[in-house]
């Protein structure tokens, strides 16, 4: 395979937030790769804006450091990196003060596209919003990319939305969801979409059961403190694995365009019934022997903050009334691995009698690791003894299909990057996206708070509470193993 880059228009990028963990592990290696790629014109230049007293060497030291840990390509020299790094500026700045805004205001040029990544706290945002505004810096068509969280309630992020579309169009806003910039992720609406195979059994006369999955091995880290006043069901279920929820669920937009998608994903999340307490199941990691544990880890030995949830809704809507869509996240599991599975039904009769066994089709549509789809089919065991039915997996591996390709596929944030200075928000969260989840979450949360709810622990390590077994069990159905 040929991988085909197309240049994106000349830009002027402005990370607020440049010195950050953000900036400097994701977003900046990410677009040190795309230079490589031959993606970014070479006149193109980076701004780091942050309140850090660097000059402009000082940060390209920084990033140079940060390149070299994380990121992956190894084919560009020394001399691609410099050239690199003769991209970058800097400019010490204060979004609460007056300090450098007139520098900034000076560096970014007239007349191109200009992009500005609040990489920041969003109680940051409006200062930011309010003082690009008053410094005339961008234009009508500048863009700001926003991070994630967007709000802790419906009400926090009406005034977010509110505070943005003070000085931007909702055309300008970009809200960043990761998990949206994955290869797989669209590869699902190309699958989907792309295929008549699919689209005539993607309802619930043909799927028993969806499951989304998203387990990670690590716990809180160093931002227990900022986890702590979210908990999984903000931090994951709110936004990431609504998404996901979204791409699966939604009906065929008429063209792939940003509202057109956006439309129909929005749909789906207003068709969310409300969940019933007993189809949730909320866990934290510990007590255990392998310390730290969430509390610890927190810092507050009364937490009642959530590290894991599963939980079971329903879509009421035509095509998917009556199929469970069950969630499940979580931290210091088994196994980092992100998977929707699509399990279908059983053949209405099995023509091979009882010992054959039953057997579903299932689709699993793996995001990390090893991006990739296996369909599960039955077929006929090999050799001698009778009919007996075997599942075989036919694979999609995105690294055996692609084989060296696969190092030039951009990583998330590398795709939703370039995805802003083309303008495309396609694979960005609208605000009535973000109100409408938020909306769905809010009674379930308001409700745990209500009732003093104490989520069960569970041990490193596992694949999270019991009850989250017994969750399934109650509806005769499995979870699918947590592994890589
Ligand atoms: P960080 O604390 O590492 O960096 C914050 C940055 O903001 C620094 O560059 C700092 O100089 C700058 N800053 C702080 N106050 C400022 C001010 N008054 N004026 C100008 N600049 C100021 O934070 P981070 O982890 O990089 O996170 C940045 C944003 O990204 C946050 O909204 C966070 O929620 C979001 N986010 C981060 C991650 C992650 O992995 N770090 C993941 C998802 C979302």
């Amino acid at each position: 395979m040929v991988s085909r880059v197309i240049p994106v228009d000349d830009f002027d990028l402005v990370i607020f937030g440049g010195t950050g963990d953000l900036a400097q592990r994701k977003i900046l290696p990410g677009l040190y790769r795309r230079f490589c790629s031959g993606q970014m014109p070479e006149s193109a230049r980076i701004i780091g804006a942050a309140r850090a007293d660097l000059d402009s060497n000082g940060w390209r030291d920084m990033v140079r450091a940060s390149i070299a840990e994380f990121s992956s390509v190894n084919r560009c020299d020394d001399a691609r990196i410099d050239a690199f790094l003769m991209r970058l500026e800097y400019v010490s700045v204060d979004a609460r003060g007056e300090n450098g805004w007139k520098e900034l205001a000076r560096l970014v040029r007239k007349d191109i596209v200009h992009a500005f990544y609040f990489s920041v706290s969003p109680s940051l945002f409006g200062d930011l919003a309010d003082r690009l505004y008053l410094h005339k810096i961008g234009n009508s068509d500048s863009r700001i990319v926003v991070e994630k969280p967007f709000g802790r309630d419906l009400k926090s992020a009406k005034e977010l939305n509110a505070t943005l579309a003070k000085h931007f169009d909702e055309t300008q806003i970009y809200r960043i969801d990761h998990y949206l910039g994955k290869e797989t992720v669209q590869n699902l609406m190309a699958v989907r979409f792309g295929n008549i195979l699919f689209e005539p059994l993607w309802n619930s006369q043909y799927v028993d059961h969806i499951q989304i999955t998203v387990a990670e091995t690590v716990g809180v880290g160093g931002r227990g403190e900022y986890y702590d006043k979210s908990g999984a069901m903000r931090d994951m279920v709110q936004n990431h694995l609504m998404q996901l929820l979204c791409l699966i669920a939604m009906e065929p937009p008429s063209r792939f365009e940003p509202d057109e998608v956006r439309d129909e994903k929005l749909k789906v999340i207003r068709a969310l019934e409300p969940v019933d307490p007993h189809h949730i199941v909320r866990g934290q990691y510990g007590p255990t022997d392998e310390k730290p544990d969430y509390r610890e880890d927190v810092g507050d030995a009364r937490s009642r903050t959530e590290s894991f949830i599963a939980l079971r809704t329903h879509i009421s809507n035509w095509r998917w009334a009556g199929t469970p869509f069950y969630l499940r996240t979580g931290k210091k599991l088994k196994a980092r691995t992100s998977e929707i599975v699509v399990v279908f039904k059983d053949a209405p009769h099995s023509i091979f009698g009882p010992e054959a066994g039953t057997h579903s089709n299932i689709l699993r549509i793996r995001l990390q690791p090893n991006e990739g789809m296996t369909l599960g089919v039955t077929i006929k065991e090999p050799g001698p003894g009778g009919m007996r039915l075997l599942d075989v997996p036919l694979d999609m591996s995105f690294a055996e299909t692609l084989g060296d390709d696969i190092a030039d596929i951009p990583d998330a944030y590398e795709r939703l990057i370039m995805d802003v200075i083309r303008g495309n928000q396609t694979l960005f969260m609208r605000g009535d996206e973000v109100e409408a989840a938020w909306a769905w979450t809010d009674p379930i949360i308001e409700g745990w708070e209500r009732r003093h709810d104490v989520p069960k622990p569970y041990d490193v390590g596992s694949t999270g509470p019991e009850d989250a077994l017994m969750m399934m069990h109650r509806d005769g159905r499995r979870w699918r193993e947590i592994k890589e």
